[in-house]
């Protein structure tokens, strides 16, 4: 592929998400939740697991820790059995424990609205903060870079950054601010039925017009 100018990025960026739009047209975040807390804990569990397996957990943990302050106050070992089959449940429950503390110390307890103040509560990224504030407040601060949205951005040819931060600094001059949260999710859910990390489904891909399959080794 010629080198393509930042402007012809942007325009086919615009058309990609056009055309993810109407392949998923209910996109949308797959982790339940009815409240900031619920999906700051949902989304902390979520690091290496898949969503179904975080809501199964969830529906049973979310009975049980309503507040903050009971996150805060639970003896850890209750809690890292209650997450185990998440995994890596003995730094998810630290996670939880740190950022719940936080929450009670400097927030009387609520989530905050803010990137700084998330990111500053302790067990919590800037990753996790943009799910929070995207899907729970619908503020647009960032784009989630989770693994989907890295490999598809790249096969796309958005960007050839490999940090989630500085892949994240590329789409958000790419995509139009108003559209960031629902961009992830659009990348996400292709990611996850169409653009496999083995054997992508280019042959039937709603974007293949669209994408330079950068890295793709089989040719469809
Ligand atoms: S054409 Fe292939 S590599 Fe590109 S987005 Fe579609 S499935 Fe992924």
């Amino acid at each position: 592929m010629a080198r393509e100018s930042k402007d012809h990025r942007k325009t086919r960026t615009q058309s990609i998400i056009a055309s993810l739009k109407k392949a998923y047209p209910d996109a949308h975040c797959e982790l339940n939740f009815t409240n900031a807390l619920e999906l700051l804990i949902a989304t902390i569990l979520s690091a290496q697991c898949t969503d179904k397996r975080v809501n199964l957990v969830t529906s049973d943990l979310f009975k049980k820790y309503r507040t903050a302050a009971e996150y805060a106050q639970a003896p850890s070992a209750k809690l890292e059995e209650a997450i185990k089959s998440t995994g890596f449940f003995r730094n998810k429950t630290k996670s939880i424990q740190t950022c719940c503390r936080a929450l009670v110390e400097k927030h009387r307890g609520e989530v905050p609205e803010t990137m700084e103040e998330l990111v500053e509560l302790g067990g919590v990224g800037r990753k996790t903060a943009n799910v929070v504030l995207g899907n729970a407040f619908q503020r647009n601060e960032g784009v989630v870079v989770d693994t989907h949205v890295a490999r598809l951005s790249f096969r796309l040819g958005l960007t050839k950054q490999k940090q989630p931060e500085q892949i994240e600094q590329e789409l958000m001059e790419l995509v139009p601010r108003n559209e960031w949260t629902l961009f992830s999710h659009l990348l996400i859910w292709h990611g996850r039925r169409r653009c496999f990390a083995r054997n992508p489904d280019c042959l039937n891909c709603e974007v293949r017009s669209l994408c330079p399959r950068l890295g793709v080794k089989i040719a469809k």
